[in-house]
């Protein structure tokens, strides 16, 4: 038997595993799955458990029960990978074989490396939503939150999920109208980006729409430390930014293991072919998801569309086919913007989102580039795709590649 490993059971390595292990064991291959622990976070839920439109425990699932039960689930912590004999070792002294790697060990949160960000302040008045922990306090304290400023803060780029910031922005906007309180809270975006997201249409659309909601922007900010006596960011060029409650998107990395093994570039992204998926360390380890160093988003839909791209390079890699250079940097996302609407947009690493209809052209149901209720509910029943088709390895109803047909500039 031959052995294909998967460092990393989130969206991408168990969406994977589950797709590998209907073609791999007749080829006499086996799929073995290692993650640190039996939580699977439904991340896009995170932004709505703030706002109490989810529960904490209603967005996660024992990863084992998301897995065919012909894959080999392994928990543990990773810690290196050995090249060379080909061994992924594991902090408890585990040590698994693998012929074939593939790497979807996401992205590290590092709020530590901004200086005042987790002192006193943290989880007072200082609070993330990309962990179910950080969002669960914070729904408390917004739950209580009557009257200051608000500041959405982007530390630095790249971090998962670009519009979900916004997307709080927005939130935030409707949450506090809705229970009165929005004359009294002021709302301030702050980015480290020259506009609202990073590329110019959309950056353009979701500009018009915060100033429309009275809610400020901060561009250009380079985010030095935070003052805790003062309770403001402080930016390089001297700007100062005053908070009372300050909801921050930290500094990503990538999974210290892959720096430790010698994967990965300055912030243990691994440098990845963007078009194979092949990792440039070895012609046998293979990176998908939010690990890599592509300049595309960090997406639990990139990865989807990067799961097709990549179970057809393995297949072809094990029967010694050249690789099909098929990805294209096609990512797309819902952008929920409050008052039961969203937006959609669609795009690739060519081409910015574009107004139009998907995913049936000239027909829809969802708008890009354009609020809708349609998108909204698409958004909320984006969950239960996520469960029962993404992470299960189904076929989705969108092109794995992007085109332009149902899209007008
Ligand atoms: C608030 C928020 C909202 C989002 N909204 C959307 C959205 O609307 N649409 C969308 O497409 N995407 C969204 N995303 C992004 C999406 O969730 C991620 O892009 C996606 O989960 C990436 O999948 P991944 O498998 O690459 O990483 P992950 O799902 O993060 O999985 C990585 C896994 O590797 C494991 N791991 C890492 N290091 C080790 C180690 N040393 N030992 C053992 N295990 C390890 C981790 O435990 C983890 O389970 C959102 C993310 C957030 C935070």
């Amino acid at each position: 038997m031959k052995h294909l490993l998967i460092l990393g059971a989130g969206t991408a390595g168990t969406m994977m595993a589950n797709k590998l292990v209907a073609r791999l064991p007749s080829r006499g291959w086996t799929v073995t799955v290692v993650d640190r622990d039996d939580v699977h976070v439904y991340q896009p839920g995170l932004l709505l458990v703030p706002f109490g439109v989810y529960a904490p425990d209603s967005i996660v699932k024992p990863r084992a029960s998301l897995l065919h039960a012909d894959v080999r689930y392994v928990q543990g912590e990773l810690d290196r990978v050995d090249v060379d004999t080909k061994r992924v070792h594991l902090a408890d002294g585990t040590r698994l074989p693998w012929d074939l790697l593939i790497l979807a060990t996401g992205t590290r949160l590092l709020p530590e490396q901004t200086p005042g960000l987790t002192g006193r302040r943290w989880h007072d008045s200082i609070y993330d939503f990309y962990t179910l922990e950080g969002a669960a306090a914070l729904a408390r304290r917004l739950s209580t939150f009557e009257r200051g400023r608000l500041v959405v803060h982007v530390h630095e780029m790249p971090i998962k999920c670009p519009v979900a910031p916004l997307e709080f922005a927005f939130l935030a906007d409707w949450f506090l109208t809705e229970h009165g309180r929005r004359n009294d809270v002021g709302i301030t975006f702050v980015t480290p980006l020259d506009g609202a997201f990073t590329k110019p249409v959309a950056s353009r659309v979701l500009g018009g729409m915060m100033a429309a909601r009275g809610i400020e922007v901060v561009t250009d900010v380079g985010t030095e430390r935070i003052d805790e006596d003062e309770g403001s960011i402080v930016a390089y060029d001297g700007r100062r930014i005053p908070f009372d409650l300050l909801v921050t998107v930290p500094v990503h990395g990538g999974a210290a293991a892959i720096g430790a093994s010698g994967l990965g570039d300055a912030m243990d992204f691994v440098p990845t072919d963007r078009h194979t998926l092949q990792t440039k360390a070895h012609p046998d380890i293979f990176a998908l998801g939010d690990c890599t160093d592509l300049p595309v988003s960090k997406a639990g839909a990139v990865a989807h569309f990067q799961g097709d791209v990549l179970v057809d390079n393995v297949l072809r890699h094990i029967d010694g086919l050249p690789l099909s250079p098929a990805f294209d940097g096609h990512a797309n996302c819902f952008i929920e913007t409050g008052f039961g609407k969203a937006m959609l947009i669609d795009f690739s690493e060519t081409t910015e989102p574009l107004p139009g209809r998907f995913p049936l052209p000239g027909i829809g149901p969802f708008t890009l580039l354009e609020e809708s209720v349609t998108n909204h509910l698409g958004k909320l029943a984006f969950k239960w795709i996520y469960w029962n088709l993404l992470v299960a390895g189904k076929e989705l109803p969108f092109e794995q590649r992007f085109t332009l047909s149902g899209k007008w500039s």
